[in-house]
């Protein structure tokens, strides 16, 4: 018998970052978020952390050259559709991305992961200023108030500031931000989209939904900006694409996993 192909050709989408061995956040976050928004994904490794509930253990920076490699591979046989990035580890290994991205251009979501929940640095910190050329090539940025401040070299303790904070990111050259509110106080979580517009001043939209008491949260940064890049692939708006992404990212989070012995992870097929 003639094997029979499945008549399926879904979106594909791209995740360049960090594996998680734990499985919760990274790599294993972006590839199962986007197998539960019907995209196919692809990964390029960025680097390998040897992780746990407990804290990341060991982290092995994989060569640029390698980096480059899998990413060719994949943008030269594969139509895909959006793109994001997350762990990107050093100064090396984010411009390697900026010159692959800079060859195979399609929409970008920029996830600046710099620390991990349990305080683990995944990015060197003189690796920081190199996030300036991969924030002009995005269609959006996706910074927590942490990594905002740090981006925008400003101190962000309300929604106010954080929609200033998103400005400026717009100003540095990003098509779009999404600053995170979760590690601001309030009954509310309050993430403030802040678009460019082509004429005139940028437009501000804010998604708000209860704050959940957990402290398995580990993931739900990655989570989000998959969602997001998954949704972009399927064609959605921006804006729709957001709205989405954040109420996903709000259930995986409501619907935590308890695995190990440490804080658990958000739940990605929800
Ligand atoms: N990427 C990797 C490989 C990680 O280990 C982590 C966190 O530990 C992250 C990204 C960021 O995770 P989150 O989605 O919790 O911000």
């Amino acid at each position: 018998m003639t094997r029979q192909y499945a008549p399926v050709s879904p979106p594909v989408a791209l995740t360049i970052a960090g594996s998680d061995s734990g499985g919760g956040a990274g790599i294993q976050a972006d590839l199962k978020t986007m197998e539960a928004h019907d995209a196919f994904g692809t990964s390029v490794i960025t680097a390998t952390t040897a992780q746990n509930t407990t804290g990341v253990h060991d982290v092995n920076v994989l060569p640029t050259d390698h980096i480059e490699a899998q990413y060719d591979a994949v943008v030269e046989d594969f139509r895909v559709q959006a793109i994001k990035t997350g762990m990107l580890a050093t100064a090396p290994v984010i411009e390697t991305v900026v010159d692959c991205l800079n060859r195979y251009e399609r929409p970008l979501v920029v996830d600046p992961v710099m620390v991990a929940a349990t305080g683990d640095r995944l990015l060197s910190e003189d690796a920081e200023a190199a996030y300036a050329d991969l924030i002009k090539q995005s269609t959006l940025v996706t910074p927590n108030v942490d990594e905002a401040e740090i981006l925008t070299e400003t101190e962000i303790d309300d929604a106010k500031a954080a929609e200033q904070a998103g400005r400026e990111l717009v100003d540095q050259g990003a098509d779009a931000a999404l600053v995170k509110g979760g590690h601001l106080d309030g009954d509310d979580v309050v993430d403030t989209l802040v678009v460019a517009e082509a004429d005139g001043e940028p437009r501000t939209e804010q998604f708000s939904h209860p704050r959940i008491e957990t402290a398995a949260t580990h993931g739900s940064g990655c989570t989000l900006s998959s969602a997001i890049a998954a949704r972009l692939a399927r064609g959605e708006s921006l804006s729709t694409a957001v709205a989405g992404g954040v109420a996903f990212m709000e259930r995986a989070v409501r619907y935590g996993i308890d695995v190990g012995s440490g804080p658990g992870s958000v739940h990605h097929l929800v």
